[in-house]
């Protein structure tokens, strides 16, 4: 890739294709692949990377919202797409662009019903979301013979496939948690299943599930992180590879005086003659002031330049003084080698995070 002559997202889509086969070949041939492409593809770009993975055999994608899988319909995108927190307000729409519902609660599963019943549907596919523990959406045990009971009285909708998902499945030190969370999934379904009288689709393992958790692959896995690149843990970490670089460039360089300050409300003062470099990125392209006042560094000619005082609007200044530099050099935020995992953790958060973040505004180029 030519150097970054501004702030680019660089998507590397051979690595995607790489980061799939990896999380393919940990499946059984006959389960399915549902790759998430939810928040941009977790900051990357829905489009772009929900198309490319339709081309190398993802089965099924998941959204979050409605809007979310409207973009990808209005792109041309043929696959099954499963929005997995959409309100009844959307209903209409996502019936109207085959977009499948997760549905979590009595209130949402009579309200697809209603609507359903109400646009003529016969059989639309939805998806029925249980909680075995993470308390966050879903049915519990207590709510299938209600469920059973809807799902008898229409034929507008039919249940293609059950789901959970899973707290804790990258912790080592909650297996016997998860392997709780699995039971409870098992007993729910085969309740459902023997009142029903027909078989839908299992799933629940997000990529870390797939990684720690064969057992829990049933029909289909849904993963997100591991196609972007992180497998939650430092040996899965070595078997993927980031698909995003965050690139930018050194608009300015300054000699800063020992006691002369840097930045908005002053955060940072020189303790000695410092040499720093301005770029044009700030938390407006999701770059958290978190970052800034030591705590995140950016690499310049691989070595690591610290962000000092308050990360900007539109910019941030590093410390260059012992990296040698000038003016229009690269920068990188992460990539790769300096991952958004470990910039991440500067900050106390996760890579899911950063990479979420990089907002609209940055421009995305491709390597094919
Ligand atoms: C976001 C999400 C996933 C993907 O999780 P990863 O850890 O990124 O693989 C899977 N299932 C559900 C319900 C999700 O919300």
């Amino acid at each position: 890739m030519a150097k970054a002559e501004e702030t680019v997202l660089e998507i590397d889509l051979k690595a995607l294709t790489h980061n799939f086969n990896y999380l393919k070949s940990k499946l059984r041939p006959e389960t399915k692949f549902l790759a998430v492409v939810k928040a941009f593809a977790y900051g990357s770009d829905a489009i772009e990377v929900g198309k490319y993975l339709e081309n190398i055999g993802a089965d099924y994608l998941a959204v979050a919202y409605a809007k979310e899988g409207v973009a990808l319909r209005d792109s041309g995108v043929s696959l099954p797409i499963l929005v997995l927190h959409p309100q009844p307000v959307n209903f209409k729409t996502l019936i109207d662009r085959c977009l499948e519902p997760s549905l979590y609660s009595m209130n949402v599963l009579n309200e697809f019903i209603t609507i359903a019943e109400k646009g003529g549907q016969r059989q639309y596919p939805v998806h029925i979301k249980f909680n075995t523990g993470l308390n966050r959406l879903g049915f519990d045990f207590s709510d299938v013979g209600a469920i059973t009971m809807q799902l008898k009285k229409t034929d507008a909708i039919k249940a293609k496939s059950l789901f959970s998902h899973m707290a804790a499945s990258e912790d080592l030190d909650e297996i016997a948690f998860t392997k709780q969370q699995i039971v409870r999934f098992k007993n729910i379904t085969k309740e459902i299943t023997s009142q029903i009288g027909y078989q839908p689709w299992l799933h629940m393992c997000n990529t870390s599930g797939v990684l720690n958790f064969p057992e829990a692959h049933f029909d289909m896995v849904r993963c997100g992180i591991g196609l972007y690149g992180f497998g939650n843990s430092p040996i899965e970490d070595k078997n993927f590879i980031p698909i995003a670089s965050l690139k930018s460039i050194i608009s300015q360089i300054h000699t800063v005086k020992k006691g002369d300050s840097v930045g908005y409300n002053r955060a940072f003062t020189a303790k000695e003659m410092t040499k720093t470099a301005t770029i044009p990125i700030g938390h407006a392209d999701g770059l958290n002031r978190n970052y800034g006042k030591g705590n995140g560094y950016v690499s310049i000619n691989k070595q690591k330049a610290p962000i000092i005082g308050n990360v900007c609007m539109d910019m941030i200044m590093v410390n260059v003084t012992n990296i040698e530099c000038t003016e229009g050099e690269e920068v990188i935020i992460f990539d790769a080698r300096h991952t958004a995992n470990d910039l991440a953790k500067s900050a106390n958060t996760i890579s899911y995070e950063i990479l979420t973040s990089i907002s609209q505004r940055v421009k995305r180029v491709y390597l094919k």
